[in-house]
């Protein structure tokens, strides 16, 4: 993450309202193109992109003067938004060598036959008419279509459907589809392919919003734009990108000059699924024996002679996330616990949190989170102040939750942590970091969420091997919790190994006052099983601030792993050592790597271990604290987080890491508690770390959940510092959730 403190205490301005930025940004990214591509020329006169020198594109902005077209409810006119996207389209085709010809340049009535007429006589190649939408009565509406004339050239049709596709990836919206229409006199009279844009609707009040912002605008013409550039022959209408699919996926497609196509092959991660040989070319997939995870979908059309059109996109399996366990929490004084929710769908969601504590029954209620958003719950609304309480989260459809906890430790140290929460009771679990050093006192937290008392046997590791063991009884939907400290004693630095007769679910708190200078306190879920593989995408060593890599080896025999750090600005940098068996080892990154870097680790082992990733710090004096992430074992396409806040005194980032060879694109979409979702798009470079400033890209301060989409694998961490109420001082990490992951 950035830590410079310019950048920390003058907060850039908002990149949604900052065209030029927005333009390079998404002039870097040609997104579709991992995602859509053409393999057989279709076109007679194909743009190719980076050159439109000699090509000449007719704009026409629908309306204008006496006819407003659609007016929002709010009371923003079609005529002015139409006429807005046009010069900005206007510009980007300009900038890439194309004359451009406004049927109108300001707002003037111009009659229809003058505007077909003009293109007629200009001699367009293309012909693009921008409109929005409007449905009286129904203001939920919104949605993205693009129409052609009833008799639409093929290359009409390709033009239409790559525009609607990329519409539709860069707004997110409802995919309506390509139409056919006779009633409209544009389309109907020109003589060029030609098609008419409605990206979304006017008359939904959140979209007029968005449509009063320049920012959004350009996300639209340069959309259209994109569509120019690569024109479609075979388009997905469902699924919809970046969207989580359960039970059976529909497969909608939409297949240009169908009646020369000869069959259609539906692929997933390169076998076939299903193949058809006439309209609808619609497939149904059964997700029912599939596990969580990213798969790839392609669609594969082939034409009479042989000639093939292709298309990818990925179906975002995660189904284990209608479950969430928290073993740990409380609403004692002192403490103020939180349940953050994120709602990825596209439609809302009721689910049920059953509340558990340690010597009564159990409390169920019921909650309702929008489509898209997410929702904050404050436990002690719930449940009553004073009680000790494990939380299960059951939802009909995939959500992620995140649990923060905000504190003044025994009435002295202050600060936060958030737990990212398991998805599923396991009989197995690991800690690697933990230490019963002077200012640290750590806990251990397990939920029984069965019916049968689980017999649980607690192994306690340090640099030398086993120091200390136990067994206890956990009883059906009751926790029990440990102070490690009395178990080991002092001055110890410890893992922890937990098995079970019958699945658990486990937390590990930790509360310190780091060298007498940082106070605060973290939380971990564990991990489940080793890995030889362990990726953090945060990691700082800058002024004030420590960093340590914990590697537990859970065998009887040694191992060597070696640390590979990608590090901002600089090269990276191997380590190798060697883990005794049965031992926890501690690298000192500081020390190691060197000082004054922001840094991502890969680690790789012989044999199976377990990461975690202390950092303390004082963070310019604004925040001090720590916190412990727990590594991912592999890097993933797609990405959630729960958590997020950019109101007063909080302070979020993201840290994406690409460990890959080739760059990435990434899509960071942010989900308001408003309901509403903003989107920005970037490129990282290959074997790199790059940061975001939460709050310098989103102009509102509110909670927020995060979904994050590349189109190759990436990882993501999602470090806070706050100063929470003004009061209680730290800082959070999470490593969010990617489909698949286990926990
Ligand atoms: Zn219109």
């Amino acid at each position: 993450m950035t830590h410079d403190a310019n950048i920390l205490f003058n907060k850039l301005k908002p990149l949604l309202h900052d065209i030029s930025s927005k333009a390079l940004t998404i002039l870097l990214v040609l997104l579709v193109a991992a995602s859509l591509f053409l393999l057989g020329p279709l076109n007679a006169k194909p743009a190719r992109a980076g050159g439109l020198s000699g090509w000449k594109f007719c704009i026409d902005a629908g309306h204008g003067g006496s006819e407003s077209g659609a007016v929002g409810p709010g009371g923003t006119q079609e005529k002015d938004i139409n006429l807005k996207v046009a010069f900005i389209l206007k510009g980007l085709l300009e900038a890439e060598g194309a004359t451009v010809l406004m049927t109108r340049q300001s707002d003037v009535a111009v009659s229809i036959t003058d505007r077909w007429t003009m293109a007629n006589n200009w001699g367009a190649d293309r012909f693009i008419c921008i409109h929005h939408n409007a449905m009286d009565g129904e203001p939920g509406v919104n949605g993205t279509e693009t129409l052609v004339a009833i008799y639409a050239s093929q290359a009409s049709m390709e033009l239409a459907n790559s525009v609607q596709a990329a519409l539709v990836g860069q707004l997110g919206l409802p995919n309506r589809g390509v139409k056919k229409v006779d009633y409209c006199g544009v389309l109907n009279h020109t003589n060029m392919p030609a098609i008419l844009t409605e990206a979304s609707f006017l008359s939904n009040p959140q979209e007029e919003q968005r449509l009063r912002d320049d920012g959004y605008l350009y996300r639209e013409a340069s959309a259209i734009m994109q569509g120019i550039h690569m024109p479609s022959s075979i388009n997905f209408i469902l699924p919809q990108e970046n969207m989580i699919s359960y039970q059976a996926v529909d497969v909608d497609l939409q297949v240009v000059g169908s009646e020369t196509v000869s069959r259609v092959d539906l692929l997933m991660n390169d076998s076939l699924m299903a193949t058809k040989s006439s309209e609808p070319y619609d497939f149904s997939v059964d997700t029912a024996g599939l596990g969580d995870g990213s798969y790839s979908l392609r669609a594969v059309a082939t034409y009479q002679g042989g000639r093939q059109a292709s298309i990818s996109r990925d179906m975002i399996i995660a189904n284990q996330t209608k479950r969430w366990y928290f073993a740990e929490g409380t609403t004692r004084s002192g403490f103020q616990e939180w349940l953050t929710v994120l709602n990825p769908n596209t439609q809302p969601v009721d689910f049920s949190v059953t509340y558990a504590f340690e010597g009564s029954d159990a409390a169920k209620r019921g909650y309702h989170i929008e489509a898209e958003s997410r929702l904050s719950i404050e436990v002690a609304n719930e449940v009553g102040e004073g009680r000790d309480v494990s939380i299960l989260v059951d939802s009909p459809l995939p959500i992620m939750v995140e649990r923060p906890m905000y504190f003044l430790y025994k009435g002295q140290w202050d600060g936060g942590h958030v737990s990212s929460g398991s998805n599923q009771p396991v009989t197995d679990w690991y800690f690697a970091e933990g230490t019963t050093r002077q200012g640290f006192e750590e806990w251990l937290c397990m939920l029984n969420p069965g019916d049968t008392t689980a017999k649980v046997k607690i192994e306690y590791l340090s640099a030398g091997g086993l120091i200390g063991q136990e067994e206890i009884a956990v009883e059906p939907w009751r926790r029990s919790t440990i102070f490690v400290n009395e178990k080991v004693g002092p001055d110890r630095d410890v893992s922890l190994r937990v098995t079970s007769d019958r699945p658990i679910v486990a937390e590990r708190p930790m509360y310190f006052n780091f060298e007498g200078r940082a106070k605060g306190g973290s939380v971990s879920t564990g991990a489940n099983h080793p890995a030889a593989d362990w990726y953090f995408a945060e990691g700082y060593t800058g002024s004030g601030f420590r960093e340590f890599i914990c590697l537990f080896n859970p065998a009887t025999t040694p191992t060597k792993a070696r640390l590979n750090f990608q590090i901002q600005g600089a090269a990276q940098q191997t380590h190798e050592v060697e883990i005794p068996a049965l031992s926890r080892y501690t690298f000192d990154v500081n020390t190691e790597i060197g000082k004054n870097l922001q840094l991502s680790a890969s680690i790789n082992s012989d044999s199976p271990i377990v990461a975690e990733r202390p950092i303390y710090y004082n963070y310019h004096n604004w925040c001090t604290g720590g916190d412990v992430g727990i590594g991912v074992t592999r890097p993933s396409r797609h990405w959630y987080f729960a958590e997020g806040y950019t109101g007063e005194g909080f302070e979020d980032w993201l840290c994406l890491q690409n460990p890959g060879d080739q760059p990435v694109d990434v899509e960071i979409r942010f989900h308001m508690e408003s309901d509403e979702v903003l989107w920005e798009r970037h490129t990282l470079a290959p074997h790199s770390r790059t940061t975001f400033s939460v709050n310098s890209m989103n102009p509102y301060q509110e909670g927020m959940g995060f979904s994050i989409h590349g189109s190759g694998d990436i990882i993501v961490e999602r470090p806070i510092y706050f100063r929470y109420k003004g009061a209680w001082v730290g800082g959070t990490v999470s490593p969010g959730y990617a489909p698949g992951s286990e926990r």
